[in-house]
């Protein structure tokens, strides 16, 4: 192979997929409980989202941003519409969105006569492999041999507003809150209940902007389109990607109060991002997890779910946790586990190890009753065979 391999990939591919299900070469089929990390959340070759790339890739792919593109206004008008933010900005992916999130923080805090912002960012965060996201992610892993870091980040724990109360109390640069409001890659920990209305009340207070990263909890996966939406806030600027193309590269940086208008023309670009295929397909998207009330799915069948695995995995003391919101689920194990991947392939269902020991599970949001029992079951069975 002389593609690099940064992933480490398992030895399998598949040649096809339909609904929740993947076929590998030898034609054997693979529940997919991962959605290619919370991408294809509406399943594989979904029927809408087929017809409208077909119908897109048919009439027109790509024109620029030098020019008016009616896709990327109808999706910008239905986003801000369904989210209560005001301005977008599209790119191709989930680090390209939070650069510009990035971007807009160091804007605003110069618009403040600050001249070095800084933003807080959380431990075990995520937040992407370019420069600047892969400094406000946490881990020294991905951050060694990538020095000099992007200055500007400051890192706090998460899920604990006294450790933002002291910051605030001794540093005059900070700009901004930038944080999943569920961490995905570090371990599938969903914060206190009052964490997030929290920071939103100290951003007001000190003049802060609240970035949340929604590329892994968005697009209904928790519940709720968007995870914020279970709390009463607005947050500033909302980050989007993976599932809003289910598939089709998309990333979307959403502003709202004084995050609007920092942009100004040449402050920011990307020849591809906001491409009328993109755009069409994430309409598209939009459009079905809307009229087929697809985040509330994923919140009853996120909480069957969780209720069935807690049910057949609660008598192994291996098992020390199983947490998350919606479809986004993780099961702690007591040690590293990456080893139970091939056992998962065996039994035939796909999810990813994260943190070294946790089984991630962002399933399909269209979910059925029928698929929550298989997946408990393949998922119980697979846990029990690693232990045997
Ligand atoms: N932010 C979060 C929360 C993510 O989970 C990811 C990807 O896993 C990213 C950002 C980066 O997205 P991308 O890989 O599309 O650049």
């Amino acid at each position: 192979m002389n593609y690099i391999t940064t992933y480490q990939p398992m030895d399998i591919s598949f040649s096809h997929g339909a609904g929740h299900y993947l076929w590998d070469s030898q034609g054997k089929k693979y529940f997919d409980a991962l959605c290619g990390i919370a991408v294809t959340s509406l399943g594989h070759n979904h029927p809408k989202i087929t017809q409208a790339i077909q119908e897109q890739a048919s009439k027109l792919l790509h024109t620029s941003n030098i020019f008016q593109i009616t896709a990327q206004n109808e999706l910008a008008e239905k986003l801000t519409a369904l989210t209560q933010m005001k301005q977008v900005f599209f790119g191709n992916s989930g680090a390209e969105a939070n650069e510009a999130a990035i971007k807009l923080a160091r804007l605003y805090g110069h618009s403040k006569g600050i001249e070095t912002p800084s933003i807080i960012v959380m431990e075990k965060a995520f937040h992407g492999r370019t420069m600047a996201t892969l400094t406000a992610s946490a881990g020294r892993k991905g951050q060694a041999g990538f020095e000099p870091l992007v200055p500007g980040f400051v890192r706090a724990p998460y899920n604990d507003i006294e450790a933002i109360d002291s910051i605030a109390s001794n540093r005059d640069d900070i700009v901004a809150i930038m944080l999943e409001p569920i961490q995905g890659e570090g371990g599938i920990n969903p914060p206190d209940p009052d964490y997030i209305p929290q920071l939103r009340k100290i951003c007001d207070e000190k003049g802060w902007l609240l970035i949340l990263d929604e590329i892994q909890t968005g697009l209904g996966r928790t519940g709720k389109l968007y995870n914020y939406m279970h709390y009463d806030i607005i947050p500033d600027i909302v980050t989007s990607a993976k599932a809003l193309g289910n598939g089709v590269p998309i990333g979307a940086c959403l502003m709202s109060g004084p995050a609007c208008n920092l942009f100004q023309p040449g402050k920011h670009g990307s020849t591809f991002g906001g491409n009328p295929l993109a755009c069409h397909t994430a309409l598209t998207v939009l459009n079905v997890i809307e009229s087929e009330n697809l985040s509330e799915n994923a919140q009853i069948m996120g909480d069957n779910l969780r209720h069935a695995l807690i049910e057949k995995l609660c008598t192994m003391p291996e098992v020390r946790g199983i947490r998350g919101q919606g479809l986004m689920i993780g099961i702690e194990l007591d040690r590293p586990c990456r080893d139970i991947l091939p056992i998962a392939l065996e039994h035939g269902i796909l999810f990813s190890v994260t943190s070294e020991s946790v089984l991630r599970l962002l399933p399909p949001i269209t979910l059925c009753q029928e698929d929550v029992d298989i997946i408990a079951e393949k998922i119980c069975d697979v846990i029990t065979t690693y232990y045997d």
